[in-house]
Protein backbone atom coordinates (compact mmCIF):
# COMPACT_ATOMS: atom_id res chain seq x y z
CA UNK A 1 0.00 0.00 0.00
CA UNK A 2 1.32 3.42 -0.53
CA UNK A 3 3.27 5.10 2.10
CA UNK A 4 3.04 2.27 4.57
CA UNK A 5 6.64 2.12 5.10
CA UNK A 6 7.06 5.74 4.75
CA UNK A 7 4.59 5.90 7.71
CA UNK A 8 5.78 3.14 9.67
CA UNK A 9 9.37 4.57 9.82
CA UNK A 10 7.95 7.78 11.39
CA UNK A 11 6.25 9.01 14.48
CA UNK A 12 3.83 11.80 13.36
CA UNK A 13 3.81 13.64 16.95
CA UNK A 14 7.48 13.71 17.22
CA UNK A 15 9.00 14.39 13.66
CA UNK A 16 7.38 17.40 11.67
CA UNK A 17 7.54 15.93 8.49
CA UNK A 18 4.48 15.82 6.68
CA UNK A 19 1.85 12.77 7.13
CA UNK A 20 0.22 13.64 3.66
CA UNK A 21 -2.98 13.45 2.18
CA UNK A 22 -1.90 14.10 -1.90
CA UNK A 23 -2.29 17.65 -1.87
CA UNK A 24 -1.05 20.10 -4.84
CA UNK A 25 -0.24 17.25 -7.48
CA UNK A 26 0.61 18.40 -10.61
CA UNK A 27 1.91 15.02 -12.28
CA UNK A 28 0.37 14.44 -15.98
CA UNK A 29 1.43 10.82 -17.62
CA UNK A 30 -0.15 12.15 -20.74
CA UNK A 31 3.02 14.55 -20.99
CA UNK A 32 5.12 12.57 -18.55
CA UNK A 33 5.12 16.26 -16.44
CA UNK A 34 5.94 16.35 -12.47
CA UNK A 35 7.69 17.65 -10.01
CA UNK A 36 11.09 17.17 -8.63
CA UNK A 37 13.17 18.02 -5.04
CA UNK A 38 16.63 16.98 -4.19
CA UNK A 39 16.82 17.81 -0.22
CA UNK A 40 20.12 18.04 1.08
CA UNK A 41 20.23 16.04 4.32
CA UNK A 42 22.97 15.93 7.33
CA UNK A 43 21.73 12.85 8.76
CA UNK A 44 24.61 10.29 9.56
CA UNK A 45 25.87 10.60 6.83
CA UNK A 46 25.38 13.83 4.07
CA UNK A 47 23.47 12.64 1.70
CA UNK A 48 21.25 13.79 -1.14
CA UNK A 49 17.09 13.01 -1.42
CA UNK A 50 16.17 13.18 -4.73
CA UNK A 51 12.40 12.33 -5.74
CA UNK A 52 9.74 12.48 -8.59
CA UNK A 53 6.66 13.34 -8.11
CA UNK A 54 5.20 9.85 -10.07
CA UNK A 55 2.48 6.92 -9.87
CA UNK A 56 3.13 4.80 -6.75
CA UNK A 57 3.16 1.27 -9.40
CA UNK A 58 5.10 3.99 -12.17
CA UNK A 59 2.38 3.62 -14.57
CA UNK A 60 -0.36 3.00 -12.12
CA UNK A 61 -1.41 4.22 -8.01
CA UNK A 62 -1.79 6.93 -6.53
CA UNK A 63 0.68 9.49 -6.80
CA UNK A 64 3.72 9.45 -4.25
CA UNK A 65 7.72 10.93 -4.93
CA UNK A 66 9.84 7.91 -5.67
CA UNK A 67 12.60 8.61 -3.76
CA UNK A 68 16.89 7.41 -3.74
CA UNK A 69 19.15 9.08 -1.62
CA UNK A 70 22.26 9.87 -3.95
CA UNK A 71 25.16 9.91 -1.46
CA UNK A 72 27.70 12.17 -3.89
CA UNK A 73 24.50 13.66 -5.39
CA UNK A 74 22.45 14.23 -8.72
CA UNK A 75 25.35 15.11 -11.06
CA UNK A 76 25.60 18.12 -12.53
CA UNK A 77 28.31 17.20 -15.44
CA UNK A 78 27.20 14.95 -18.37
CA UNK A 79 28.50 11.15 -18.15
CA UNK A 80 29.27 10.72 -14.80
CA UNK A 81 27.48 8.33 -12.61
CA UNK A 82 26.30 8.32 -9.29
CA UNK A 83 24.89 5.74 -7.34
CA UNK A 84 21.10 6.08 -6.08
CA UNK A 85 19.45 3.86 -3.58
CA UNK A 86 15.61 3.56 -3.86
CA UNK A 87 14.13 4.52 -0.56
CA UNK A 88 10.70 4.47 0.44
CA UNK A 89 7.88 6.49 -1.35
CA UNK A 90 7.52 10.04 0.37
CA UNK A 91 3.86 11.51 0.34
CA UNK A 92 3.82 14.58 -2.30
CA UNK A 93 3.73 16.99 0.31
CA UNK A 94 7.31 16.42 1.14
CA UNK A 95 8.51 17.95 -1.51
CA UNK A 96 8.84 21.66 0.09
CA UNK A 97 9.54 19.96 3.50
CA UNK A 98 12.86 21.53 5.19
CA UNK A 99 13.80 21.42 8.71
CA UNK A 100 14.99 19.56 11.04
CA UNK A 101 14.19 15.75 11.96
CA UNK A 102 15.08 15.76 16.00
CA UNK A 103 17.29 13.28 17.65
CA UNK A 104 16.08 9.82 18.42
CA UNK A 105 13.83 9.47 14.88
CA UNK A 106 14.30 8.97 11.52
CA UNK A 107 16.59 9.96 9.59
CA UNK A 108 17.64 12.50 12.55
CA UNK A 109 19.25 15.84 10.91
CA UNK A 110 18.92 18.70 9.06
CA UNK A 111 17.24 19.02 6.07
CA UNK A 112 17.28 21.74 3.18
CA UNK A 113 16.00 22.05 -0.29
CA UNK A 114 18.89 21.42 -2.90
CA UNK A 115 17.03 22.14 -6.23
CA UNK A 116 13.39 21.76 -7.12
CA UNK A 117 11.90 22.34 -10.26
CA UNK A 118 9.69 20.32 -12.65
CA UNK A 119 10.71 17.41 -15.00
CA UNK A 120 9.38 16.42 -18.12
CA UNK A 121 9.17 14.33 -21.03
CA UNK A 122 9.10 10.84 -18.33
CA UNK A 123 9.71 7.77 -19.84
CA UNK A 124 10.00 4.00 -18.21
CA UNK A 125 11.76 1.21 -19.99
CA UNK A 126 10.12 -1.83 -18.70
CA UNK A 127 11.82 -5.37 -19.81
CA UNK A 128 10.14 -8.69 -18.14
CA UNK A 129 7.43 -6.57 -16.35
CA UNK A 130 10.27 -5.20 -14.55
CA UNK A 131 11.13 -1.34 -14.26
CA UNK A 132 14.84 -0.91 -15.59
CA UNK A 133 15.30 2.67 -16.74
CA UNK A 134 14.11 6.14 -16.73
CA UNK A 135 14.47 8.94 -18.68
CA UNK A 136 13.31 12.63 -17.76
CA UNK A 137 14.37 16.30 -18.72
CA UNK A 138 14.87 18.40 -15.28
CA UNK A 139 13.71 21.72 -15.33
CA UNK A 140 15.20 23.08 -12.20
CA UNK A 141 17.46 26.15 -10.90
CA UNK A 142 20.82 23.83 -10.62
CA UNK A 143 19.34 21.08 -12.21
CA UNK A 144 18.80 21.23 -16.39
CA UNK A 145 19.04 18.75 -18.94
CA UNK A 146 18.35 15.06 -19.87
CA UNK A 147 19.13 12.06 -17.18
CA UNK A 148 18.83 8.53 -16.99
CA UNK A 149 18.14 6.32 -14.46
CA UNK A 150 19.37 2.64 -14.40
CA UNK A 151 18.29 -0.31 -12.20
CA UNK A 152 21.82 -2.32 -11.81
CA UNK A 153 21.77 -6.05 -11.33
CA UNK A 154 23.70 -5.53 -8.31
CA UNK A 155 21.87 -5.24 -5.22
CA UNK A 156 18.11 -4.50 -4.29
CA UNK A 157 17.15 -0.74 -4.92
CA UNK A 158 20.64 -0.01 -6.81
CA UNK A 159 20.53 2.70 -9.17
CA UNK A 160 22.67 4.48 -11.47
CA UNK A 161 21.83 7.98 -12.25
CA UNK A 162 23.74 10.01 -14.92
CA UNK A 163 22.96 13.61 -16.87
CA UNK A 164 23.20 12.73 -20.90
MN1 LIG B 1 17.49 11.20 3.55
Amino acid sequence: MALEKYHKKRKFDKTPEPKGNRRGVIYDARTGTGRFVVQEHHASHLHYDFRLELPEDWESGSIVLKSWAVPKGVPTEKEIKHLAIQTEDHPVEYISFKGIIPEGNYGAGTVKIWDKGKFKNFKLQILNFKVKMLEFTLVGKKLKGDFVMVKTGYAKGSWLMFKK
